[in-house]
């Protein structure tokens, strides 16, 4: 095998590069029509009335936390079983993550875990639908209402999954779903990422913080000084650039086409899998429930009682064999950072479990039947030597 099977990885074909050559040669580079052109399809594909794209996901969480007044001393809850950025937003805000532990199957916050940590700081409950599968909304967004929260999906796993015939984006139990178009996630734009909401007043709130909390004179929702002519600004909050370009929206558009292929390029994918690893004896397979269907974002194994303590070795002769595997994730209370603000490392001890059996093997829509039996045949290969 002389190449490298990556865990997740984008595909790019022609009408993709002509779209952004094509933008390239417009009027418009950044903050021209294919901004508002992708924001649209991309609503319109959820079924959400509203989509503002930021310049990365990580971007769209900060933005979404703040359109829903996340501020200083306020607690946000999530699981640690995700990437840095759910809690990270939270600071950067100076809100405090509160983290609960997950469902030891799809690694999802566990729902009944959820009212034990809240306070009367909770201000928002942030799901991240791991690895694609949706988290149990129903029950979320129950919690939520008699506690008075705020329901922010970090979906930036899962775009074109479903929930109980919903489609993850439509907000039908959360006020905004954040998603991420980084290139190992389910369409790209490069870096990229967008917020989806049906409130009109968080629409409003997240344009604005995207362009350093400026509204214009044209904008609908200024609040003008009656003086003021046609060049007039006003800055109300303290925003960012976190403009997406237009050359990304365009790519945006072209990829967005083919979102429902590429779901079906990771299924098929998973079929394989789940299908040649049935019933194996090394470890668990990804579980994907009753009325859920799985964007396939990530295709999570882990490991039984008796390879958990090898797992070092396991992911070591794995890539030696030029497997790309990874581990999602390190557990972001245990991050030396978050040790420092003095989270306790006995938090969420079924996170930690997951952690140190887990281990993502490569599924992407563009991996050949060849690579897919690669993979299977040395994963069996490296586990019955071990
Ligand atoms: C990718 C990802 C993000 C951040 O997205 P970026 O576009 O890389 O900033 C946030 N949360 C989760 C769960 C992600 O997978």
């Amino acid at each position: 095998m002389d190449r490298f099977i990556p865990y997740g990885h984008q595909s790019i074909e022609e009408d993709d590069i002509r779209a952004v050559v094509e933008t390239l040669r417009s009027d418009f580079l950044t903050q021209g029509p294919k901004v508002k052109e992708f924001e649209e399809l991309l609503a319109s594909y959820c079924g959400a009335k509203y989509a503002v794209t930021f310049s990365s996901g990580t971007a769209a969480l900060h933005g979404a936390y703040f359109a829903a007044g996340v501020g200083d001393g306020d607690e946000l809850i999530t699981s640690p079983l995700t990437f840095l950025a759910t809690a990270n937003a939270a600071l950067y805000l100076g809100a405090k993550p509160a983290f609960v532990d997950i469902e030891p199957d799809t690694g999802n916050i566990d729902a009944g875990l959820i009212e034990s940590v809240v306070t009367g700081k909770t201000k928002v409950i942030a799901p991240v639908h791991f690895a694609g599968h949706p988290a149990e909304m129903e029950r979320i967004a129950g919690v939520a209402k008699n506690h008075n929260l705020i329901v922010i999906e970090d979906a930036c796993h899962a775009l074109g999954a479903k929930y109980k015939n919903t489609t993850i984006g439509d907000c039908k139990y959360s006020a905004m779903a954040v998603f991420s178009f980084h290139p190992v996630k389910s369409i790209t734009t490069g870096e990229g990422g967008a917020v989806l909401t049906n409130s009109k007043e968080y629409y409003e709130r997240l344009v604005v913080f995207r362009q350093h909390g400026v509204t214009k004179a044209d904008d609908a929702f200024v609040n003008k000084d009656e003086n003021a002519g046609q060049w007039y600004y006003q800055m109300q909050h303290l925003g960012y650039n976190y403009r997406l370009t237009d050359i990304q929206c365009a790519l945006g558009i072209s990829q967005l086409k083919k979102l429902d292929k590429f779901i079906r390029g990771r299924k098929r994918v998973a079929d394989s899998y789940n299908r040649a690893f049935k019933d194996n004896s090394f470890f668990d397979l990804p579980v994907e429930k009753d009325g859920v269907e799985s964007a396939w974002h990530l295709y999570a194994i882990r490991l039984k009682d008796a390879y958990k303590s090898s797992k070092k070795k396991i992911f070591e002769e794995l890539r030696l064999r030029q497997l790309g595997v990874q581990v999602h994730y390190i557990p972001v209370h245990l991050q030396p950072y978050y040790q420092q603000l003095g989270y306790s490392r006995d938090l969420c001890p079924r996170v930690k479990d997951f952690y140190e059996r887990q281990i993502s093997i490569p599924i992407y829509p563009a991996i050949t039947d060849e690579d897919i039996e690669y993979v299977i045949n040395n994963i069996l290969d490296v586990l019955k030597h071990s």
